[in-house]
């Protein structure tokens, strides 16, 4: 019997975990610097938390979820986002009787049900913020200027951020009506997504990726010039920051997000490496999401982003993390300096150096060829020969000489190199 993968999922192997870490240790040292703090909600919640908040409507809830009733009979949903459940911790912790901003940013594995494809799986991991309790636009500036440095630092290039406002209740309301009025007579030539949704949430239309759908939105009127005064000085507040900021933008005018929770501000990171499916993650304001959880109205906004997207982004710019701890592999010759050698790896890990003592027995050549294989940056052979000269050999696999020291100096020069590699970060 042979055993697969789920369609849709993957194993990150031990190869592919380097760059993993390294957007794993930005994304907390960004957040922080903001004032951003890490939650942690469970992998899996009631049902509801999902259905209530995304919308029963959306593809998510719909088509998406990995839903099931657990043993206790009640309906359980793996996390498809983030942002409900944090509400749900939000409110259920009493952070909404806390003197606003609450700022948490969260990380970790979501799940949709979605046809595979390059960089989407049906498990991917997702970096998100939320600031809860501000309705100033400074806010809206500060989660995309968070989200920018994060870009910038792990050095994607060519993102372009583009921006929008979907209004509030109330004007959006009026745009709705507006942009049924215009497609009631092109009903017909709509594709059957945009079809269910004409009565449902016409909004979301727009979304629509076909053709014969953006030829007929290309004239569709403007969500920008019906939203009201509030909203246009909220929207051009927003842009205002930006500048100040020097973040450069461009406003879509198309761009609505797939969710019913949104008011207001909306944007997007579009990533040029990544072609057609080009975007790596957006957000936006959703002043109505803790209202439909049950709690006062409360302005918020949030960003979210797909790892699996980003990391495809960087391999196609072929931008790759700086280099691991230093690698250093110890061979003793014989029991009596195997238990030296393994007292000299235990000196060099208290510097973060790797070090590994290889106890395989196997000859000095297949050694080699080992440490070369696996991007040892050192070899240290220990054998009776040098012991007789109170000696080490090192071997510098990446110049390819080496010379003999004394265990002492093998230890300096070791913490030399680990100092200076990571002063080169
Ligand atoms: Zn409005
Ligand atoms: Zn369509």
């Amino acid at each position: 019997m042979s055993f697969k993968l789920p369609r849709g999922t993957r194993d990150i192997l031990p190869a592919d975990m380097s760059i993993w870490y390294y957007l794993e240790s930005k994304l907390h040292a960004v957040s922080r610097r903001y004032g951003y703090r890490e939650i942690r909600t469970p992998i899996f919640e009631h049902t509801e938390v999902f259905s209530r908040s995304v919308g029963e409507d959306t593809d998510i809830v719909a088509k998406e979820m990995y839903s099931f009733r657990d043993r206790g009979d009640r309906h359980i949903t793996l996390r498809p986002e983030g942002t409900a459940a944090i509400t749900r911790a939000y409110l259920e912790h009493r952070f909404d009787a806390q003197p606003p901003p609450v700022k948490f940013y969260y990380y970790g594995p979501m799940f949709r049900y979605d046809r595979p494809q390059q960089g989407r799986y049906r498990q991917f991991y997702q970096f998100g913020i939320e600031c809860f309790g501000v309705d100033h636009p400074a806010a809206d500036a500060e989660v995309i200027a968070l989200t920018t440095d994060f870009l910038e630092e792990i050095g994607l290039e060519d993102v372009e951020l583009q921006i929008n406002s979907v209004g509030c209740s109330q004007c959006r309301s009026i745009y709705r009506q507006k942009l049924v009025d215009y497609l009631a007579p092109h009903r017909e030539q709509l594709c059957n997504y945009c079809h269910q949704r004409f009565d449902s949430n016409p909004l979301r239309m727009l979304d629509c990726k076909k053709v014969e759908c953006q030829e007929i939105f290309q004239y569709a009127p403007e969500i920008t010039t019906v939203i009201c005064e509030e909203c246009h000085k909220h929207f051009s507040d927003v842009q205002r920051h930006l500048q100040n900021l020097n973040i450069e933008y461009e406003i879509n005018t198309r761009l609505v997000r797939g969710l019913d929770y949104y008011t207001r501000t909306a944007f997007e990171f579009i990533s040029s490496a990544l072609g057609a499916q080009n975007s790596i993650g957006g957000g936006g304001r959703y002043d109505n999401l803790v209202e439909f959880f049950g709690g006062k109205q409360t302005p918020a906004v949030g960003m979210a982003m797909g790892m699996e997207r980003i990391i495809l982004s960087l391999h196609e710019q072929k931008q790759f993390p700086p280099h691991d701890n230093l690698q250093v592999l110890i061979s003793a010759e014989g029991e009596k300096l195997l238990f030296k050698a393994m007292e000299l790896a235990g000196k060099l890990r208290k510097y973060d150096i790797t070090a590994e003592v290889d106890y395989t027995g196997r000859s000095l050549k297949s050694l080699m060829k080992y440490a070369d294989k696996h991007n040892y940056s050192y070899v240290l052979i220990w054998g009776e020969w040098e012991q007789k000269k109170d000696k080490i050999t090192v071997r510098n696999m990446q110049a390819g000489d080496q010379e003999e020291l004394s265990e002492q100096q093998v230890v300096e020069l070791m913490k030399r190199t680990t100092c200076m590699q990571r002063e080169d970060k």
